[in-house]
Protein backbone atom coordinates (compact mmCIF):
# COMPACT_ATOMS: atom_id res chain seq x y z
CA UNK A 1 0.00 0.00 0.00
CA UNK A 2 1.08 3.35 -1.03
CA UNK A 3 -0.20 7.05 0.70
CA UNK A 4 -0.31 9.19 -1.71
CA UNK A 5 -1.86 13.16 -0.16
CA UNK A 6 -5.28 11.50 1.41
CA UNK A 7 -5.34 8.41 -0.93
CA UNK A 8 -4.37 4.98 0.41
CA UNK A 9 -3.75 3.02 -3.05
CA UNK A 10 -3.90 -0.15 -2.70
CA UNK A 11 -2.85 -3.26 -5.56
CA UNK A 12 -3.59 -6.35 -6.15
CA UNK A 13 -1.76 -9.71 -5.55
CA UNK A 14 -0.01 -8.99 -9.42
CA UNK A 15 0.82 -5.78 -8.77
CA UNK A 16 -2.43 -4.25 -10.70
CA UNK A 17 -3.57 -0.56 -9.10
CA UNK A 18 -7.43 -0.56 -7.87
CA UNK A 19 -8.33 2.59 -10.49
CA UNK A 20 -11.21 1.64 -12.67
CA UNK A 21 -14.99 0.73 -11.32
CA UNK A 22 -17.56 0.23 -13.57
CA UNK A 23 -21.27 0.96 -11.69
CA UNK A 24 -24.21 -0.87 -12.72
CA UNK A 25 -26.60 1.27 -12.11
CA UNK A 26 -29.99 -0.70 -13.06
CA UNK A 27 -30.01 -5.02 -14.08
CA UNK A 28 -33.06 -3.82 -16.48
CA UNK A 29 -32.67 -3.17 -20.16
CA UNK A 30 -34.77 -2.01 -22.76
CA UNK A 31 -32.64 -4.09 -25.82
CA UNK A 32 -32.98 -7.59 -26.20
CA UNK A 33 -29.48 -8.27 -28.23
CA UNK A 34 -28.67 -11.73 -29.18
CA UNK A 35 -25.20 -11.67 -28.09
CA UNK A 36 -26.29 -9.79 -24.39
CA UNK A 37 -29.90 -10.45 -23.41
CA UNK A 38 -30.81 -13.02 -25.75
CA UNK A 39 -34.19 -14.24 -23.61
CA UNK A 40 -37.35 -12.00 -23.26
CA UNK A 41 -38.02 -12.42 -19.66
CA UNK A 42 -35.18 -13.04 -16.99
CA UNK A 43 -34.81 -13.42 -12.82
CA UNK A 44 -34.12 -9.39 -12.00
CA UNK A 45 -32.74 -7.89 -9.10
CA UNK A 46 -35.35 -7.40 -6.04
CA UNK A 47 -35.85 -3.88 -6.21
CA UNK A 48 -35.07 -3.32 -2.52
CA UNK A 49 -31.85 -4.67 -2.82
CA UNK A 50 -30.73 -2.14 -5.37
CA UNK A 51 -28.04 0.51 -3.74
CA UNK A 52 -29.83 4.03 -2.86
CA UNK A 53 -27.59 7.10 -4.61
CA UNK A 54 -26.30 8.06 -1.19
CA UNK A 55 -25.04 4.29 -0.76
CA UNK A 56 -23.29 4.23 -4.67
CA UNK A 57 -22.32 7.93 -3.29
CA UNK A 58 -20.75 6.86 -0.22
CA UNK A 59 -18.94 3.33 -1.84
CA UNK A 60 -17.51 5.26 -4.79
CA UNK A 61 -16.00 7.86 -2.29
CA UNK A 62 -14.03 4.93 -0.43
CA UNK A 63 -13.08 3.39 -3.45
CA UNK A 64 -11.44 6.45 -4.68
CA UNK A 65 -10.10 7.00 -1.79
CA UNK A 66 -8.48 3.61 -2.42
CA UNK A 67 -7.13 4.78 -5.88
CA UNK A 68 -10.15 4.49 -8.06
CA UNK A 69 -10.31 7.60 -10.28
CA UNK A 70 -12.14 6.38 -13.35
CA UNK A 71 -16.04 5.50 -12.93
CA UNK A 72 -18.42 4.26 -15.86
CA UNK A 73 -21.93 4.26 -15.28
CA UNK A 74 -23.30 1.15 -17.39
CA UNK A 75 -26.17 -1.70 -16.63
CA UNK A 76 -28.24 -2.74 -18.44
CA UNK A 77 -29.14 0.45 -19.75
CA UNK A 78 -28.09 3.09 -17.28
CA UNK A 79 -30.41 5.41 -18.69
CA UNK A 80 -33.65 3.63 -17.39
CA UNK A 81 -32.85 4.27 -13.60
CA UNK A 82 -34.54 7.09 -12.54
CA UNK A 83 -33.27 10.52 -11.34
CA UNK A 84 -29.86 9.28 -13.24
CA UNK A 85 -28.51 12.72 -13.19
CA UNK A 86 -28.79 12.81 -9.43
CA UNK A 87 -26.21 10.42 -9.01
CA UNK A 88 -23.84 11.65 -11.81
CA UNK A 89 -24.00 15.40 -9.69
CA UNK A 90 -22.97 13.46 -6.44
CA UNK A 91 -20.29 11.79 -8.04
CA UNK A 92 -19.06 14.62 -10.36
CA UNK A 93 -18.96 16.85 -7.02
CA UNK A 94 -15.68 14.43 -5.95
CA UNK A 95 -12.28 15.82 -7.42
CA UNK A 96 -10.89 12.61 -6.83
CA UNK A 97 -13.01 11.29 -10.17
CA UNK A 98 -10.87 12.32 -12.71
CA UNK A 99 -13.20 10.82 -15.48
CA UNK A 100 -17.00 10.16 -15.07
CA UNK A 101 -18.33 7.73 -18.00
CA UNK A 102 -21.16 6.28 -19.05
CA UNK A 103 -21.87 3.25 -22.11
CA UNK A 104 -25.03 3.47 -23.13
CA UNK A 105 -27.62 2.19 -25.83
CA UNK A 106 -28.33 5.52 -26.19
CA UNK A 107 -32.36 5.03 -26.96
CA UNK A 108 -33.43 7.52 -23.82
CA UNK A 109 -30.17 10.12 -24.52
CA UNK A 110 -32.00 12.73 -26.73
CA UNK A 111 -34.22 12.93 -23.55
CA UNK A 112 -31.53 13.18 -20.87
CA UNK A 113 -28.38 14.03 -22.42
CA UNK A 114 -28.50 18.16 -21.55
CA UNK A 115 -29.19 17.26 -17.67
CA UNK A 116 -26.68 14.37 -18.21
CA UNK A 117 -24.09 16.94 -19.17
CA UNK A 118 -25.33 19.71 -17.13
CA UNK A 119 -24.88 17.09 -14.01
CA UNK A 120 -21.32 16.91 -14.75
CA UNK A 121 -21.12 13.54 -17.09
CA UNK A 122 -17.77 14.16 -18.81
CA UNK A 123 -17.91 10.96 -21.54
CA UNK A 124 -20.55 9.45 -23.51
CA UNK A 125 -19.54 5.68 -25.46
CA UNK A 126 -22.74 4.49 -27.62
CA UNK A 127 -23.19 1.00 -28.35
CA UNK A 128 -24.11 0.91 -32.23
CA UNK A 129 -23.46 -2.55 -33.84
CA UNK A 130 -24.95 -1.90 -37.20
CA UNK A 131 -26.27 1.59 -39.17
CA UNK A 132 -29.08 -0.17 -40.42
CA UNK A 133 -32.58 -0.56 -38.99
CA UNK A 134 -33.87 -3.69 -40.00
CA UNK A 135 -30.64 -5.37 -38.90
CA UNK A 136 -30.80 -3.25 -35.44
CA UNK A 137 -34.09 -4.92 -34.95
CA UNK A 138 -33.39 -8.11 -35.87
CA UNK A 139 -30.06 -8.20 -33.27
CA UNK A 140 -31.91 -6.13 -30.50
CA UNK A 141 -35.65 -7.52 -31.30
CA UNK A 142 -36.60 -3.79 -30.54
CA UNK A 143 -37.54 -1.21 -33.22
CA UNK A 144 -35.56 2.01 -31.72
CA UNK A 145 -32.86 2.40 -34.11
CA UNK A 146 -33.51 6.11 -35.45
CA UNK A 147 -33.57 6.76 -31.48
CA UNK A 148 -30.29 5.88 -30.90
CA UNK A 149 -28.82 8.22 -33.76
CA UNK A 150 -31.37 11.03 -32.67
CA UNK A 151 -29.68 10.72 -29.01
CA UNK A 152 -25.97 10.39 -30.38
CA UNK A 153 -26.98 13.55 -32.33
CA UNK A 154 -28.18 15.06 -28.97
CA UNK A 155 -24.99 14.19 -27.26
CA UNK A 156 -23.50 16.40 -29.73
CA UNK A 157 -25.61 19.00 -29.67
CA UNK A 158 -25.32 19.52 -25.79
CA UNK A 159 -21.85 19.81 -26.04
CA UNK A 160 -20.35 16.22 -25.27
CA UNK A 161 -16.45 16.11 -26.77
CA UNK A 162 -14.65 12.58 -26.90
CA UNK A 163 -17.88 10.46 -28.28
CA UNK A 164 -17.15 6.73 -28.32
CA UNK A 165 -18.99 4.38 -30.59
CA UNK A 166 -18.92 0.61 -29.95
CA UNK A 167 -19.56 -1.96 -31.83
CA UNK A 168 -19.43 -5.72 -31.09
CA UNK A 169 -18.55 -7.51 -34.15
CA UNK A 170 -20.33 -11.18 -34.67
CA UNK A 171 -19.86 -13.05 -37.58
CA UNK A 172 -23.11 -13.41 -40.07
CA UNK A 173 -24.49 -10.30 -37.97
CA UNK A 174 -22.50 -7.19 -38.35
CA UNK A 175 -18.83 -7.71 -40.20
CA UNK A 176 -19.49 -6.25 -43.19
CA UNK A 177 -20.26 -2.51 -41.70
CA UNK A 178 -16.45 -2.21 -40.33
CA UNK A 179 -16.00 0.54 -42.88
CA UNK A 180 -19.58 1.69 -42.49
CA UNK A 181 -18.86 2.15 -39.06
CA UNK A 182 -15.94 4.00 -39.30
CA UNK A 183 -17.42 6.28 -42.18
CA UNK A 184 -20.23 7.94 -39.64
CA UNK A 185 -17.78 7.83 -37.37
CA UNK A 186 -15.32 10.38 -39.19
CA UNK A 187 -19.26 12.23 -40.13
CA UNK A 188 -20.13 12.55 -36.44
CA UNK A 189 -16.59 13.19 -34.62
CA UNK A 190 -16.54 10.00 -32.78
CA UNK A 191 -13.95 7.63 -32.12
CA UNK A 192 -15.55 3.94 -33.16
CA UNK A 193 -14.13 1.13 -31.64
CA UNK A 194 -14.95 -2.39 -32.62
CA UNK A 195 -14.93 -5.24 -29.57
CA UNK A 196 -14.57 -9.21 -30.45
CA UNK A 197 -17.75 -11.25 -29.31
CA UNK A 198 -17.26 -12.22 -25.92
CA UNK A 199 -18.50 -15.34 -24.07
CA UNK A 200 -19.33 -13.43 -20.92
CA UNK A 201 -22.37 -14.88 -19.11
CA UNK A 202 -25.73 -13.91 -20.84
CA UNK A 203 -23.99 -14.63 -24.35
CA UNK A 204 -25.58 -18.15 -24.65
CA UNK A 205 -25.44 -17.92 -28.17
CA UNK A 206 -21.73 -17.43 -28.36
CA UNK A 207 -19.53 -20.05 -30.38
CA UNK A 208 -15.90 -19.18 -31.55
CA UNK A 209 -16.68 -19.36 -35.49
CA UNK A 210 -18.83 -16.00 -34.72
CA UNK A 211 -15.84 -14.36 -33.18
CA UNK A 212 -14.42 -11.80 -35.43
CA UNK A 213 -11.10 -11.59 -34.42
CA UNK A 214 -8.43 -8.39 -33.89
CA UNK A 215 -6.14 -9.32 -36.96
CA UNK A 216 -9.24 -10.47 -39.18
CA UNK A 217 -10.91 -6.62 -38.48
CA UNK A 218 -7.40 -5.27 -39.16
CA UNK A 219 -7.13 -7.33 -42.62
CA UNK A 220 -11.04 -5.98 -43.52
CA UNK A 221 -10.01 -2.70 -42.80
CA UNK A 222 -6.82 -2.86 -44.57
CA UNK A 223 -7.90 -3.90 -47.77
CA UNK A 224 -10.68 -1.03 -47.73
CA UNK A 225 -8.15 1.71 -46.80
CA UNK A 226 -4.33 0.64 -47.26
CA UNK A 227 -1.92 0.69 -44.44
CA UNK A 228 -2.68 0.98 -41.00
CA UNK A 229 -0.80 2.20 -38.27
CA UNK A 230 -0.92 0.86 -34.61
CA UNK A 231 -0.68 3.97 -32.05
CA UNK A 232 1.83 3.14 -29.26
CA UNK A 233 0.73 4.31 -25.84
CA UNK A 234 1.30 3.63 -22.35
CA UNK A 235 -2.58 2.87 -21.04
CA UNK A 236 -4.54 0.25 -19.00
CA UNK A 237 -7.80 0.71 -21.41
CA UNK A 238 -8.80 -2.30 -23.16
CA UNK A 239 -8.81 0.06 -26.47
CA UNK A 240 -5.68 -0.62 -28.55
CA UNK A 241 -5.77 1.97 -30.73
CA UNK A 242 -4.69 2.34 -34.28
CA UNK A 243 -4.67 4.95 -37.35
CA UNK A 244 -6.18 4.94 -40.89
CA UNK A 245 -3.72 6.85 -43.75
CA UNK A 246 -6.59 9.59 -43.00
CA UNK A 247 -5.08 10.04 -39.46
CA UNK A 248 -8.54 8.47 -38.35
CA UNK A 249 -8.08 6.62 -35.14
CA UNK A 250 -10.18 3.87 -34.03
CA UNK A 251 -9.93 1.06 -31.53
CA UNK A 252 -10.50 -2.65 -31.10
CA UNK A 253 -10.89 -4.54 -27.83
CA UNK A 254 -9.31 -7.73 -28.26
CA UNK A 255 -10.75 -9.45 -24.93
CA UNK A 256 -11.13 -13.13 -26.66
CA UNK A 257 -8.41 -13.68 -28.66
CA UNK A 258 -5.38 -10.70 -27.34
CA UNK A 259 -6.54 -10.66 -23.45
CA UNK A 260 -5.15 -7.40 -21.44
CA UNK A 261 -5.93 -9.16 -17.81
CA UNK A 262 -2.06 -8.16 -16.98
CA UNK A 263 -2.82 -4.78 -16.82
CA UNK A 264 -6.79 -4.82 -15.93
CA UNK A 265 -7.29 -2.35 -13.09
CA UNK A 266 -11.20 -2.59 -13.38
CA UNK A 267 -14.18 -3.81 -11.40
CA UNK A 268 -17.24 -4.01 -11.41
CA UNK A 269 -20.14 -2.99 -8.73
CA UNK A 270 -23.45 -4.03 -9.33
CA UNK A 271 -26.90 -2.31 -8.67
CA UNK A 272 -27.17 -3.97 -5.48
CA UNK A 273 -23.96 -3.78 -4.44
CA UNK A 274 -21.93 -7.24 -4.81
CA UNK A 275 -18.49 -6.11 -6.13
CA UNK A 276 -16.87 -8.31 -8.83
CA UNK A 277 -13.19 -8.19 -9.35
CA UNK A 278 -13.27 -10.24 -12.89
CA UNK A 279 -16.11 -9.94 -15.40
CA UNK A 280 -15.37 -13.70 -15.51
CA UNK A 281 -15.37 -14.25 -11.79
CA UNK A 282 -17.77 -17.20 -10.61
CA UNK A 283 -18.27 -14.85 -7.14
CA UNK A 284 -18.38 -11.21 -5.83
CA UNK A 285 -18.18 -10.03 -2.84
CA UNK A 286 -21.26 -8.37 -0.94
CA UNK A 287 -20.49 -5.06 0.01
CA UNK A 288 -24.05 -3.92 0.69
CA UNK A 289 -24.97 -5.96 3.51
CA UNK A 290 -22.06 -4.45 5.33
CA UNK A 291 -23.44 -1.12 4.13
CA UNK A 292 -26.25 -1.78 5.84
CA UNK A 293 -25.28 -3.36 8.84
CA UNK A 294 -23.66 0.51 9.83
CA UNK A 295 -20.35 -0.68 9.21
CA UNK A 296 -18.15 1.87 8.96
CA UNK A 297 -16.06 3.65 6.78
CA UNK A 298 -13.00 2.50 8.00
CA UNK A 299 -14.52 -1.04 8.24
CA UNK A 300 -16.06 -1.29 4.61
CA UNK A 301 -12.51 0.44 3.49
CA UNK A 302 -10.78 -2.44 5.20
CA UNK A 303 -13.52 -5.07 2.86
CA UNK A 304 -12.34 -3.67 -0.21
CA UNK A 305 -8.54 -3.42 0.45
CA UNK A 306 -8.16 -6.36 2.06
CA UNK A 307 -10.23 -7.73 -1.17
CA UNK A 308 -8.33 -6.21 -3.54
CA UNK A 309 -5.21 -7.39 -1.93
CA UNK A 310 -6.47 -11.14 -2.65
CA UNK A 311 -6.85 -10.48 -6.67
CA UNK A 312 -5.02 -13.25 -8.45
CA UNK A 313 -8.39 -12.54 -11.42
CA UNK A 314 -7.29 -13.96 -14.80
CA UNK A 315 -10.17 -14.46 -16.60
CA UNK A 316 -9.99 -13.40 -20.31
CA UNK A 317 -6.54 -15.38 -20.51
CA UNK A 318 -7.73 -18.25 -18.65
CA UNK A 319 -10.65 -18.74 -20.57
CA UNK A 320 -8.56 -17.94 -23.81
CA UNK A 321 -6.18 -21.28 -22.43
CA UNK A 322 -9.11 -23.64 -22.43
CA UNK A 323 -9.51 -26.02 -25.27
CA UNK A 324 -12.85 -26.34 -26.91
CA UNK A 325 -13.96 -22.91 -25.70
CA UNK A 326 -17.97 -22.74 -25.58
CA UNK A 327 -20.52 -21.19 -23.76
CA UNK A 328 -19.68 -19.66 -19.98
CA UNK A 329 -22.83 -20.75 -18.07
CA UNK A 330 -26.15 -22.20 -19.84
CA UNK A 331 -29.04 -20.38 -19.57
CA UNK A 332 -30.43 -22.77 -16.04
CA UNK A 333 -27.03 -21.20 -14.20
CA UNK A 334 -27.52 -17.92 -15.71
CA UNK A 335 -31.44 -18.09 -13.83
CA UNK A 336 -29.96 -19.66 -10.74
CA UNK A 337 -27.53 -16.88 -10.23
CA UNK A 338 -28.49 -13.65 -12.48
CA UNK A 339 -25.29 -12.03 -10.80
CA UNK A 340 -23.38 -13.92 -13.66
CA UNK A 341 -25.38 -12.14 -16.29
CA UNK A 342 -23.30 -9.40 -18.11
CA UNK A 343 -26.53 -7.18 -17.74
CA UNK A 344 -25.97 -7.63 -14.25
CA UNK A 345 -22.49 -7.19 -13.61
CA UNK A 346 -22.31 -4.17 -15.73
CA UNK A 347 -20.89 -4.53 -19.32
N1 LIG B 1 -26.93 -0.91 -22.07
C1 LIG B 1 -25.66 -0.26 -22.22
C2 LIG B 1 -25.14 -0.39 -23.61
O1 LIG B 1 -25.79 -1.01 -24.44
O2 LIG B 1 -24.08 0.16 -23.89
C3 LIG B 1 -24.63 -0.68 -21.20
C4 LIG B 1 -24.53 -2.13 -20.83
S1 LIG B 1 -23.96 -3.17 -22.10
C5 LIG B 1 -23.93 -4.75 -21.28
C6 LIG B 1 -22.27 -2.66 -22.21
C7 LIG B 1 -21.49 -3.15 -23.39
O3 LIG B 1 -21.30 -4.54 -23.31
C8 LIG B 1 -22.14 -2.86 -24.73
O4 LIG B 1 -21.27 -2.13 -25.56
C9 LIG B 1 -22.36 -4.23 -25.27
O5 LIG B 1 -22.27 -4.24 -26.65
C10 LIG B 1 -21.25 -5.04 -24.62
N2 LIG B 1 -21.49 -6.47 -24.64
C11 LIG B 1 -22.55 -7.14 -24.16
N3 LIG B 1 -22.43 -8.45 -24.40
C12 LIG B 1 -21.25 -8.63 -25.05
C13 LIG B 1 -20.57 -9.76 -25.59
N4 LIG B 1 -21.10 -10.98 -25.52
N5 LIG B 1 -19.38 -9.56 -26.19
C14 LIG B 1 -18.86 -8.32 -26.26
N6 LIG B 1 -19.45 -7.22 -25.79
C15 LIG B 1 -20.64 -7.37 -25.19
Amino acid sequence: MVDIADRTLVADAFGRPLRNLRLSVTDRCNLRCQYCMPEEEYVWLPREDLLTFEEIHELVGIFSELGVEKVRLTGGEPLLRKDLPTLVSMLADSPRITDLAMTTNGILLSEQARALYEAGLHRVTISLDTLRPERFKRLTRRDAHVKVLTGIQAVRRVGFTGLKLDTVVIRGTNEDELVDLIEYGKRIEAEVRFIEYMDVGGATQWSIDKVVSRAEILARLEYHYGEILPIREISSAPAERFLLPDGTVFGIIASTTTPFCSSCDRSRLTADGMWYLCLYAPRGTDLRTPLRAGASRDELRAIITSTWQRRYDRGAEQRKELRGRGVLVQLEGLKEDPHLEMHTRGG
